[in-house]
């Protein structure tokens, strides 16, 4: 069945009561038949869900879902997203293992590989997102993961993917991909070759700001490490956002199809701007990547970067002058967010690395929403003054 269909229709077993709609299944634990039933589900004989550390239904209907959209044969959710990167490299990767990473990446990633990974002493090495051939330079015989986001966040630039999964081939490495930007709707990087996709739930699929969730799908005998990992250290999905979730998934094509719709508008709007200095969109035919996108995008994303004239003193007057759009942390929710990387998400970079990562001080980061586009261009046109 289509992406949509499957969204809407992947479901869980219905109860006695014949429910239309998913029931939750805020539960703990779950009971066993007799002492053989619980022995043989222990022993992974038969499926049965056991502990919500483990498994519960919700959380099963969920990622079932994630991997139809995304044409992978397992998942395991997360409380977060970053639970999901941290899982998924802590139980991949052994000491001593090495990891190239693509220069842009997530704040708080950076600062796994950075900060955290170092104390087992797994190290990181950076690839300059225009010249993947920079990847062959700095492969050794401990690498162990090829890993990038594209579209990237804050600077939506955007990463040929098949290219990525045939150099991942030609080394003989996993390939990972935060997918979180384009969401399971806009992109399939397994299609290009990545062994594993990881997603903040929180984003677009949930869309609507209200819980923090994450996901890793992909090869099913990866993720059955993760499976592992996870169920003995605890990073699961609550059964209660995993059903708000599934939720969410069935209604992620319509929404995602308008964040695109009034992106494009929003990006368009700045790009004839005179107080603008630069605009980057991945469908703005004026973006370095914008063949890429075309080719591995349904569409650009929910997010629109721009610079103005003038600056970080300008960037700040902007954000002050903002009166609808919310100024907010988050991403890929129906109401429109401004941000300022360099002051917020990225501001543990040093200037040296937020260059590297393609943030210039005075940049801000639009997530277009879902609020009619009269309003949204309003609102940032009388924020331009
Ligand atoms: C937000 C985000 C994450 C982290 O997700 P949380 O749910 O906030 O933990 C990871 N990667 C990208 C690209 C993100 O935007």
């Amino acid at each position: 069945m289509k992406f949509e269909t499957e969204a809407i229709r992947t479901q869980i077993e219905r109860t006695k009561f014949l429910e239309h709609s998913s029931p939750m299944y805020l539960t703990s634990s779950f009971v066993f038949e007799d002492a053989e039933d619980m022995r043989a589900s222990f022993a992974e004989e038969k499926e049965h869900n056991i502990y919500s550390r483990y498994s519960n239904p919700n959380v099963s209907e969920f990622v079932d879902k994630v991997c139809k959209m995304e044409n992978a044969d397992a998942g395991f959710a997360f409380a977060s997203g970053m639970a999901a990167v941290f899982s998924t490299f802590a139980a991949l990767l052994e000491h001593g293992d090495h990891i190239v990473s693509a220069k842009s990446i997530f704040g708080s990633t950076h600062g796994l590989f950075t900060q955290v990974f170092p104390k087992w002493n797994i190290k990181t090495d950076y690839f300059d997102i225009d010249d993947l051939n920079s990847i062959d330079k700095l492969v050794t015989s401990n690498t162990k993961v090829i890993y990038a986001e594209s579209p990237t966040n804050p600077g939506v630039d955007v990463l040929d993917l098949e290219a990525l999964g045939k150099k991942a081939k030609e080394h003989g490495l996993l390939l990972i991909i935060d997918n979180c930007f384009a969401s399971p709707y806009l992109q399939q990087p397994i299609t290009f070759g990545a062994d594993l996709v990881i997603h903040s739930g929180t984003k677009l699929i949930d869309g609507q700001g209200r819980v923090l969730a994450g996901i890793t799908v992909g090869n099913a005998e990866l993720v059955d490490k993760i499976y592992r990992f996870s169920r003995i250290s605890g990073p699961s999905l609550s059964p209660f956002n995993a059903w708000v979730l599934s939720k969410s998934l069935e209604t992620l094509a319509i929404r995602v199809d308008r964040h695109c719709e009034n992106a494009l508008k929003v990006a368009k709007f700045l790009e004839k701007n005179p107080k603008i200095a630069w605009v980057k969109y991945p469908f703005l035919k004026s973006h370095p990547n914008y063949e890429v996108a075309k080719r591995q995008m349904k569409a650009g994303g929910c997010v629109v970067a721009f610079e103005l004239e003038g600056g970080l003193d300008a960037g700040r007057q902007f954000i002050n002058a903002i009166q609808v759009l919310s100024l907010t942390a988050n991403l890929g929710d129906s109401r429109s967010i401004v941000t300022h990387p360099a002051s917020t998400t990225h501001s543990k970079l040093t200037p040296e690395e937020r260059h590297d990562a393609g943030i210039s001080d005075g940049m801000v980061r639009i997530s277009v929403g879902l609020e009619n586009i009269d309003d949204i261009i309003a609102d940032i046109n009388q924020a331009l003054g």
